[in-house]
């Protein structure tokens, strides 16, 4: 793809007749405003937006976010993978705040308790980003992860809120830990990435299971294997936006109102009208997040 092409936006798709939410955003993250974002995503049918926070900063701009405007609503949490630079630091400062001193378990408490206070907040419904990401986090950073995560079911729990996992590249353990915690009533495995007989187990489990744009890639057959046993009263949408982004317009900035493209393939996959897929994914996403 030339450059030009790369920095260009894709164009609108052509609007959904059922309404749907994007369950999974990064808002601050895609350089528009708020107000732009909501609108674009709103022409085209994508009314509701669940604004997800990845460290201390991000999570109480979600929460605030979420209280000024009725279509988003707000998930707190420190990331998989910055719970590890909390305790251990940061020297590079590839994370969003900077090069970090290491700060240690104290440190990691710390942060936790506010994640906790802002899990109070009515705007905020879900504890999430949370889990375990085998691929970015090394060896090293793994018990600050799963201290981390262990913790964020408890908030979740207490709280009566949705329990948002991030699970890259380690299914079985999140799954374990889910089990050993005991999971909270209502799981949403944001950008499902599992095969079909990790959706069974999901399903049997019932936690809902989010697919991405990831499920429109050429490669992923696995995730369409894994989408088509599903069942349709457990799915969500997301885009995971500004990453991410639906074929065929893969290397682009993603943005929630390219939610139809997404949506649009999982029908195809699950042999369902587009309507009826999105009135079920509208319901299911209600439901997680108890909106
Ligand atoms: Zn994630
Ligand atoms: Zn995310």
């Amino acid at each position: 793809m030339a450059k030009q092409d790369k920095d260009t936006p894709p164009p609108l798709p052509e609007p959904l007749r059922v309404p749907v939410a994007d369950s999974h955003t990064h808002l601050d993250m895609q350089g528009t405003t708020v107000e732009e974002a909501l609108a674009t995503a709103a022409s085209v049918g994508v009314t509701t937006l669940v604004q997800v926070g990845c460290d201390l900063n991000g999570s109480r701009w979600a929460a605030d976010t979420a209280a000024a405007h009725e279509a988003i609503h707000a998930t707190v949490a420190l990331h998989p993978n910055e719970a590890p630079r909390i305790v251990l630091g940061d020297p590079d400062g590839w994370s969003r705040q900077g090069a970090r001193e290491p700060g240690g378990d104290a440190a990691l408490d710390a942060a936790l308790a506010e994640i906790d206070a802002l899990a109070a907040r009515p705007e905020v419904r879900g504890v999430g980003e949370t889990g375990l990401d085998h691929f970015r986090t090394g060896p090293e950073g793994m018990a600050a992860q799963e201290r981390s995560f262990r913790a964020h079911i408890e908030i979740a729990k207490r709280h009566g809120k949705a329990l948002v996992i991030h699970d890259r590249e380690a299914h079985d353990d999140v799954l374990r830990i889910l089990r050993e915690e005991g999971a909270p009533d209502r799981v949403v495995f944001h950008c499902y990435s599992g095969d079909a007989a990790m959706a069974e187990v999901c399903a049997a489990a019932g936690y809902f299971m989010s697919f991405a744009g990831n499920v429109t890639f050429k490669n992923a057959q696995p995730l369409r294997d894994a989408l088509a046993i599903a069942p349709p009263e457990l799915l969500l949408v997301e885009t995971d936006a500004p990453f991410l982004t639906p074929a065929p317009y893969r290397g682009r900035a993603n943005a929630p109102y390219l939610i139809p493209l997404t949506l649009r393939a999982m029908a195809d996959v699950k042999g369902m009208t587009e309507d009826a897929l999105a009135s079920a994914v509208a319901a299911n996403t209600a439901r997680a997040f108890d909106y």
